[in-house]
């Protein structure tokens, strides 16, 4: 079949289009925590297929209730329309969420559900005749690849061809520990002025950051100081949601609550693309007018798919089962042990963990003398072994879907331990 001249011939693919890279791989089948290539490779998949999959792939009830949508009803316009998936939808997630979220707006990813929720924040105020458009942001964070989510972004070089397109963002120090009292006091700073719409903040784990952790209690006094300056809160749950903190919402560790929550990834399991934003009465009533000009003129061509609802749904069933909730605790535990067991290696600069995502940070060259090219070398080194870990520079995460195995996560565990013997 040569999957892969024919792919090099037409495929432009995310990140990884330069000329070293290495060829793709051509998966064919999936199957749980598995993906399996065109020679019948076996390859776990540690990290949930950039942290959508949490059920794993191809899950036989998501798929059967992906084929009923479809015969029955696959899409309609939903301006003016709706349909019966997307209220049960709404119905049944938004009493999951830290209380107050009352209204779903839906889109089609990650990006931009953070970038509706920052839409919202502004205009809500703009509606409302009070001059407050600041955004505030963590340094280091990330919240997508659109021109809107990219200026909310920490300064990653990647975006430096755009920087003159983006907007204003003030930025705060990300509190990973040793900054939390620098990071309270620029928010403050920034909130005195009286001119921020809203705080954008991806609650406990920064992910493509380098999945910097904090605890609740920041985030709480965090979320108090906007509440305190009357700022918005938006939360990006957009991988932190649907139980990877060992809560359903990240949020949910917290007191305070948010004002905007943006989800998506694990909304769908990972098998159609799909997002939403959330937010509460409040924000939604300064849009709620006989004032045309009010309303949010956002919308795209698959807003609302019933395709993407229904399998919202079935991945919402199959969070809730009784099953996929001891599988989260057993890996929040199995997590910990491993950290337990290797913390204080000579070749890691730093273990966290946060649920059920672990992040051991490797020290790099100039640290240990030791890796060159550290994280294509272990990026490798894991793939030979049938491991699809994606290190983030030095950072190599264990982020699983929840149906992963007990000896699926040994093996997982074999070859970090592997490599710390050296590669
Ligand atoms: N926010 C966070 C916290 C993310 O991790 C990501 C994706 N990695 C995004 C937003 C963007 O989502 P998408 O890639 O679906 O646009």
């Amino acid at each position: 079949t040569n999957w892969i001249t024919r792919d090099r011939a037409h495929i432009w693919h995310p990140y990884t289009q330069m000329k070293t890279a290495d060829a793709p791989i051509a998966i064919v089948a999936g199957k749980g925590a598995e993906l399996y290539d065109e020679t019948g490779k076996v390859y776990i998949d540690a990290v949930a297929s950039w942290w959508t999959n949490i059920h794993g792939h191809a899950h036989p009830y998501m798929a059967e209730k992906l084929a009923e949508q479809a015969r029955k009803l696959e899409h309609v316009i939903f301006a003016g329309f709706t349909h019966p998936s997307a209220i049960e939808l709404a119905e049944r997630l938004l009493p999951l969420l830290p209380a107050g979220q009352s209204k779903v707006f839906f889109s089609d990813n990650g990006s931009t559900a953070v970038e509706v929720g920052i839409k919202m924040a502004i205009q809500y105020f703009y509606n409302q005749g009070i001059a407050r458009k600041k955004i505030i942001a963590f340094d280091l964070a990330y919240h997508g690849d659109t021109f809107g989510t990219m200026s909310v972004g920490g300064d990653l070089s990647f975006y430096h061809a755009f920087q003159d397109f983006l907007y204003q963002v003030e930025r705060i120090p990300t509190p990973i520990p040793g900054q939390e009292a620098a990071c309270l006091q620029a928010l403050e700073a920034h909130l005195q002025k009286g001119d921020v719409a809203a705080f954008v903040f991806e609650p406990l784990v920064l992910g493509a950051g380098g999945m910097l952790m904090y605890p609740p209690d920041v985030l709480d006094q965090l979320m108090a100081l906007c509440k305190k300056h009357g700022a918005l809160c938006i939360a990006d749950e957009v991988m932190t949601g649907f139980g990877r903190t060992g809560k359903l919402f990240a949020t949910l560790h917290c007191q305070e609550k948010p004002d905007i929550i943006a989800l998506s990834k694990g909304l769908t399991g990972g098998m159609l693309p799909m997002a939403l934003t959330t937010c509460t009465e409040a924000v939604y009533q300064a849009f709620y007018s006989d004032d045309k000009m009010k309303a949010l003129f956002h919308g795209h061509s698959f807003t609302g798919n019933p395709l993407g609802c229904a399998v919202a749904l079935a991945s919402l069933d199959l969070l809730l089962a009784e099953e996929t909730q001891r599988n989260i605790q057993r890996i929040v535990q199995r997590q910990a042990d491993f950290m337990a067991k290797i913390k204080g290696h000579p070749l890691l600069e730093d273990c966290r963990q946060t649920g059920t995502i672990l992040a051991l940070e490797f020290k790099t060259d100039k640290q240990s003398g030791y890796f060159n090219n550290l994280r294509d070398r272990l990026y490798r080194f894991f793939l030979q072994r049938g491991l699809i870990l994606r290190p983030l520079g030095n950072v190599v995460y264990v982020l699983p879907p929840y149906c992963i195995t007990d000896p699926q996560l040994d093996q997982v565990y074999g070859a970090i331990e592997a490599a710390l013997m050296g590669i």
